[in-house]
């Protein structure tokens, strides 16, 4: 499986890392083995003094596809997840600089904490609220109405340069509030009053 991510697609988030709003969707990758599962403690690298969390919304793709039309992308996913796409900010800022690529800063090991999936029914694709907890304290909330660009739009978009598979995962983007974390955290994440996970830094 693979796992393909969108940056900057909440205009609040893209202010306060004074970005350009893209005048298409921004894609990264991370590898499989970036993913921690069943709230797996995060272990601080020693190579960065900067790691942020980016809580995000995941699809999970449930069937295969290429060249998929926006209008029929809703039906490459059934279940959504909540994760969080760690980043080493010191340095991606230094590769942003220097014009090179994220994998370094974006995809090392335990990048990607991914909760459950749920199934999508019964919630709104377009309106809905999703929330990180650091220590009891709240740092992010989102809403998916305030994206860039949609989860149909970002399953049509993507599907054309990457084939996609059963069991994909697609992060769609932080909201507002990025922050450091530190050793000693404790991340809890929330679709509406769904908690999802809940992990250490350690
Ligand atoms: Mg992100």
């Amino acid at each position: 499986m693979k796992i393909l991510a969108v940056g900057r697609n909440y205009v609040a988030h893209i202010a306060e890392l004074n970005n350009e709003k893209p005048d298409q969707p921004v894609i990264f990758s991370k590898p499989e083995t970036a993913i921690l599962r069943n709230n797996e403690p995060f272990y601080y690298p020693d190579f960065t003094q900067d790691i942020h969390h980016e809580v995000e919304i995941l699809l999970k793709i449930s069937k295969m596809g290429k060249n998929i039309e926006e209008k029929f992308a809703h039906k490459y996913y059934e279940e959504i997840g909540l994760g969080i796409d760690f980043t080493a900010r010191d340095i991606q800022t230094q590769l942003k600089n220097k014009g090179l690529p994220w994998d370094l800063a974006k995809g090392f090991n335990g990048s990607a904490p991914i909760s459950e999936f749920i199934p999508k029914e019964g919630y709104d694709m377009q309106n809905l609220n999703f929330s990180l907890d650091v220590n009891g304290e709240r740092r992010q909330t989102g809403n998916t109405s305030l994206m860039l660009y949609s989860f149909d739009y970002l399953i049509a978009f993507i599907s054309r340069y990457f084939t996609l598979k059963t069991g994909d995962i697609i992060y769609t983007g932080t909201p507002a509030g990025v922050g450091p974390v530190k050793i000693g955290d404790k991340l809890t994440g929330k679709i509406e009053e769904k908690m999802m996970f809940d992990f250490e830094v350690k």
